[in-house]
C-alpha cells in the first residue's frame, strides 16, 4: 500500500485519537480506583464512628445506673424498698441490662435480674450476724408472683470480680468478662464503689451479657461480607456479631475466646494488620489480605472504665464498596464505546476532510487530461533510471502529428479528446516497467529502464503502430491519428538533458522526413510503411 500524504495525515488523527483516549482511559481508571479507595476509607470510617456511638449508647445506661445509685447511696438514709424500684425501672427502660445489684461490705446483697419476661429479686440481709437470703418472682407488671427464703446460700458479693474490681479501681470499672454467678453466662459487669467518709461501704454494679452487648454489632451495616468486633485489652473478643463463637465451654461453664484463636479468618486478619496504641479518638484504616481477598478495617479504641476497647469494622473491599464497583463497570464500558465511536468519527471526518489532499497530490505528479504522469513525474523517472549501475537506457519523445490541424477543423474539445485518446492508446501498447507520461502540449516521454537500441525501437514501433491502427472517435465522429517519435539510447552513466536533446533532434528528424514514424538518434533504424 502506498502511503500517500493523505493516509499519512488520517493515521496520525487516529493515532492520535487512541492516544488521548487510552490516556483518557488510563487517568479516568485511576481516579475511579482512588475515589472507590477514599471511599471505602471514608465509609469504614464512618461505620466504625457509628459502631463506636452505639458501643456507648448500648453500655451507657449501665453505667449511668451504677455512677447515680453509689452517689446515692452514700447518704445511709436511702430505703432500700425504693432503690429495688429503681433497678427495676432502669432494666424495664434498657433492655441489655441483664442484672442490677448493691453489695455491702458486710456482706449484704440486693439484686435484681431478668427471670423470663418478669423480674427476680435477690436479697440478702444480716441481722445481728445472720444471713437472711430472700428470693422474690417478679411479673412483668412488676407484681409479686411468689416468694421463698434460700437457707442454703452462700453468696458472698465481696468475693465476686466486680466488687474487688471497683473497690480498688476508680469511679466506675468495667470487668474483664466472667461467668455470671446465677445465669451461668459470661459477660460483663460495671461497678462504682459507694464511698462514705472515704470508706468503701459497698459496690453498685450492673451486668450485661456478652450475647447482648454481641446482638447489637449485627445492626451495623458494614456491606455484606463485612462485620464489626469489639476486643479488649486483653485481646480478649467480648462482642461478635455470631454469639457463640466468643464463648467455649471447659468443665465448670464456659471461657472467653481471645482473638487469636477465634474461628473467624477475616476478624483474625484484621485485627492482627492492627497495632492497638492506646485510647485513640482518631480512627486507624488498615489494608490486608485473607484468603486472597483484599480487605480493609477501620479500629477506633476506645477507652471504657479503666480499659480500652478496640471497636473493629472491617470486611472484603469488594462487599465494602458493592454499587461503586458496578457503577465503575458501568463507566468503563460506557468509555470504551465513546472512545470507539470518537475513533470512527475521526476516521469518517478524517477521510473526508483530507481528500483535497489526495488530490492535491495527484496534481502535483499527474496530468488532468490524460490521467498520465506529468513532466515533472516522467522526468524523474528518467533521472530514477539513469541513476542504476552501468547498462542501457532509453528515452522517447512522441509528438502528435499535424495536431493543430485537429484543433483548427474540430476545435480544441476535440483535440483534448484526441490527446487523451493518444495516450491511452500509447500506454496500452508498453511493456510492464515502461512508463510514458506527458512533457506538455501534444508531446510525450517514453522511459524505457535497462532497455537497449532494438528493445526500445521495437517499444516505441509499437506505440507508433497502436496509435493508427484504428481512427480515434471524437464526439463529431472519427479521425485518423498518427505520431512520430525520437529515441535516444545511451550507456550509463548518461545525462538526461543530453539524452532529451538527442531523442529531440531524432523527433525533428522524422517530422521532416514524413512523420508516422520512429527515428533513432542515432539514426532512422526503420520507418513506418503501413499506411493508414
Ligand atoms: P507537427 O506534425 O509538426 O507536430 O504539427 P503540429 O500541428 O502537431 O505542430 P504544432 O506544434 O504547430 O501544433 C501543436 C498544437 O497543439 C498547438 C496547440 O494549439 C495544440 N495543443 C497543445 N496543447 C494542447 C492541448 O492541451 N489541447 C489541445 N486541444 N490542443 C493543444
Ligand atoms: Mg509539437
Ligand atoms: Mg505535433
Amino acid at each position: 500500500m502506498k502511503i500517500t500524504t493523505r493516509r499519512a495525515v488520517i493515521i496520525g488523527l487516529l493515532v492520535a485519537q487512541a492516544a488521548s483516549l487510552l490516556a483518557l482511559f488510563f487517568v479516568s481508571g485511576r481516579i475511579a480506583a482512588d475515589a472507590e479507595s477514599d471511599h471505602q476509607n471514608a465509609l469504614l470510617n464512618t461505620e466504625s464512628a457509628e459502631a463506636v456511638d452505639r458501643m456507648r449508647a448500648h453500655i451507657q445506661p449501665a453505667e449511668s445506673i451504677v455512677q447515680l445509685s453509689s452517689s446515692v447511696l452514700a447518704d445511709p438514709s436511702i430505703e432500700s424498698e425504693s432503690l429495688r424500684d429503681s433497678f427495676r425501672e432502669a432494666m424495664e427502660l434498657s433492655p441489655q441490662l441483664d442484672g442490677v445489684f448493691v453489695g455491702g461490705a458486710d456482706g449484704s446483697f440486693m439484686y435484681v435480674s431478668r427471670d423470663g419476661d418478669g423480674y427476680r429479686e435477690k436479697t440478702i440481709e444480716l441481722i445481728d450476724g445472720v444471713r437472711d437470703t430472700t428470693l422474690v418472682y417478679l411479673g412483668a407488671d412488676g407484681l409479686e408472683l411468689s416468694r421463698e427464703s434460700d437457707p442454703a446460700d452462700t453468696y458472698d458479693p465481696t468475693a465476686r470480680p466486680w466488687y474487688q474490681a471497683a473497690s480498688s479501681g476508680g469511679d466506675v470499672i468495667w470487668t474483664d468478662p466472667y461467668v455470671f454467678f446465677t445465669s451461668q453466662q459470661l459477660g460483663i459487669t460495671t461497678a462504682s464503689p459507694i464511698v462514705v467518709d472515704g470508706e468503701i461501704t459497698g459496690v453498685v454494679g450492673a451486668d450485661l451479657e456478652l450475647g447482648s452487648l454481641s446482638r447489637f454489632l449485627t445492626s451495623i451495616d458494614s456491606g455484606t461480607d463485612g462485620r464489626s468486633i469489639i476486643v479488649n485489652q486483653d485481646g480478649v473478643v467480648i462482642a461478635h456479631p455470631d454469639p457463640g463463637l466468643i464463648q467455649r465451654p471447659v468443665d465448670d461453664g464456659l471461657e472467653t475466646v481471645a482473638i487469636a484463636d477465634l474461628d473467624d479468618t477475616q476478624a483474625r486478619a484484621a485485627v492482627a494488620s492492627y497495632v492497638l496504641e492506646g485510647a485513640d479518638t482518631d480512627a486507624q484504616l488498615t489494608s490486608y489480605r485473607v484468603d486472597d481477598v483484599e480487605s480493609r478495617g477501620s479500629f477506633r479504641n476506645v477507652e471504657v472504665g479503666e480499659g480500652v476497647w478496640t471497636v473493629a469494622v472491617f470486611g472484603p473491599e469488594d462487599s465494602l464498596v458493592g454499587n461503586l464497583a458496578s457503577a465503575r463497570a458501568t463507566e468503563r464500558t460506557l468509555l470504551v464505546v465513546a472512545s470507539i465511536l470518537g475513533l470512527l468519527l475521526v476516521l469518517l471526518a478524517g477521510t473526508r476532510a483530507t481528500r483535497p489532499l489526495d488530490e492535491l497530490e495527484s496534481h502535483a505528479w499527474s496530468d488532468s487530461l490524460t490521467g498520465l504522469p506529468n513532466r515533472r513525474s516522467i522526468l524523474r523517472s528518467v533521472d530514477r533510471d539513469l541513476t542504476n549501475d552501468d547498462g542501457w537506457s532509453s528515452v522517447a519523445m512522441v509528438d502528435v502529428d499535424k495536431f493543430k490541424a485537429v484543433n483548427d477543423t474540430y476545435g480544441h474539445q476535440v483535440g483534448d479528446e484526441v490527446l487523451a485518446e493518444v495516450a491511452r492508446r500509447a500506454q496500452d501498447s508498453l511493456p510492464e516497467g515502461v512508463t510514458i507520461g506527458r512533457l506538455g502540449g501534444e508531446e510525450f516521454l517514453i522511459v524505457m529502464p535497462d532497455a537497449g537500441i532494438s528493445d526500445a525501437w521495437e517499444i516505441c514501433e509499437d506505440v507508433r503502430r497502436a496509435v493508427r491502427a484504428a481512427p480515434v472517435q471524437h464526439s463529431t465522429g472519427a479521425l485518423d491519428v498518427t505520431v512520430s517519435l525520437g529515441l535516444a539510447t545511451a550507456e550509463r552513466p548518461a545525462s538526461r538533458d543530453h539524452m532529451i536533446s538527442v531523442a529531440d533532434v531524432a523527433l525533428l528528424e522524422a517530422k521532416s522526413t514524413g512523420r508516422d514514424k520512429v527515428v533513432s538518434g542515432s539514426g532512422p533504424r526503420s520507418v513506418g510503411t503501413e499506411t493508414g
